[in-house]
């Protein structure tokens, strides 16, 4: 499950090209993508709708893919399952409660000291687990300069001292809206941290150029990036650049992972994705129970089930490699712990 060699036939992206010339030119058609992995016999079970949620998977995400496997763990994570379409009691569009956690446009401030605001309504790739796959990004986004709000929000409100940003996937904006972004924030000396949630070093590490290394460098808070890595597959020699290149920018660097069934609920798994983010120089933080998303209830995990995989990292790893296990609860004061 963890081995393999990728598809020979998507080639990875150079690492010169620009960024947005790659995320443009991402997979969004689910045929193609089955052809490319030699996996065309499955076609007939895309589902006819994309069940409200676009397939994108950019190519060098996909060259890490194995060929001729419908049970490739990178694949499983972005593929658009008939699955999705089936009711499932008890999953819902608004499963974390985002919305009553609504105190700007585009902030959600749920938890003590810490501001989140949602950066960005795009995504470099679409994770069918996605807890915000239904969030009307339309109308809560702060991107284009909208963040005016959520700046005078965070400034009046001094227990405030941190913000993070998320999504979608805040990399996902040109450097230099970030750019403007963090200029807004100059001005309120309570808030010390920046955290930013992405997967875009692990999907994209292309976007990790210069400019945006530049601005890491320069910005006069303390800051953490949160990748969202699920399987060890996922890191490769581009990824290990992208994080060696944000280390080198003094960024923290820890990562945030979803259980998911057939995709990382497996304690070899879960050991190997620990040893191979911190070869990578990044920190396990949290392994979430997925959020109870309509059109998700085919990657749920039983708690049991996580518990005993938490147990056998616990095990085999050294404690700082186990990351905490938590869920997310509507009203809790923090993660709840499992
Ligand atoms: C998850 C989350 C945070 C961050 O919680 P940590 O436990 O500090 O990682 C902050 N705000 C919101 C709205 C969140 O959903
Ligand atoms: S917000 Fe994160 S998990 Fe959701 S689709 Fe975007 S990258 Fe994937």
């Amino acid at each position: 499950m963890i081995t393999g060699s990728p598809g020979a036939r998507i080639t990875p992206p150079s690492t010169q090209d620009d960024w947005r010339q790659l995320w443009r030119q991402s997979i969004t058609d689910g045929r193609e993508l089955l052809s490319l992995l030699d996996l065309d016999h499955l076609a007939d079970r895309l589902p006819a709708a994309d069940a409200g949620f676009a397939l994108r998977i950019p190519r060098g995400f996909a060259a890490r893919m194995r060929r001729g496997d419908a049970r490739d763990p990178l694949l499983l994570q972005v593929l658009p399952q008939l699955a999705e379409l089936e009711h499932a009691p008890g999953f819902a569009t608004d499963a974390v409660g985002d919305l009553a956690a609504r105190e700007a446009r585009g902030l959600l401030h749920k938890y003590q000291g810490r501001a989140l605001l949602i950066a960005s309504g795009s995504c470099a790739i679409n994770c069918r687990y996605c807890f915000r796959r239904h969030f009307p990004y339309g109308e809560e986004m702060a991107a284009a300069g909208q963040w005016q709000q959520a700046l005078e929000h965070i400034a009046q409100d001094a227990s405030v001292n941190e913000l993070i940003l998320s999504g979608g996937d805040p990399l996902a904006l040109a450097t230099s809206k970030l750019e403007e972004l963090t200029r807004g924030l100059g001005g309120i000396a309570h808030v010390t941290r920046l955290r930013i949630h992405t997967r875009l070093p692990v999907v994209l590490p292309e976007r990790i150029d210069a400019s945006l290394v530049e601005w890491l460098q320069a910005l006069p808070l303390q800051t953490v990036v949160v990748v969202h890595a699920n399987h060890p597959n996922e890191f490769d020699s581009s990824v290990d650049a992208a994080c060696a290149r944000l280390r080198d920018a003094g960024v923290t660097l820890l990562n945030q992972s979803v259980l998911l069934r057939a995709v990382n609920d497996d304690a070899d798994v879960l050991t190997a994705l620990s040893e191979r983010m911190f070869a990578a120089g990044v920190l396990p933080y949290y392994l979430h129970q997925l959020d109870r998303v309509q059109g998700a209830a085919h990657f749920e995990v039983t708690d049991a089930r996580a518990l005993s995989l938490i147990e056998a990292m616990r095990n085999r790893l050294p404690g700082y490699l186990v990351p905490k296990l938590v869920r997310e609860v509507g009203g809790d004061p923090s993660k709840r712990p499992i």
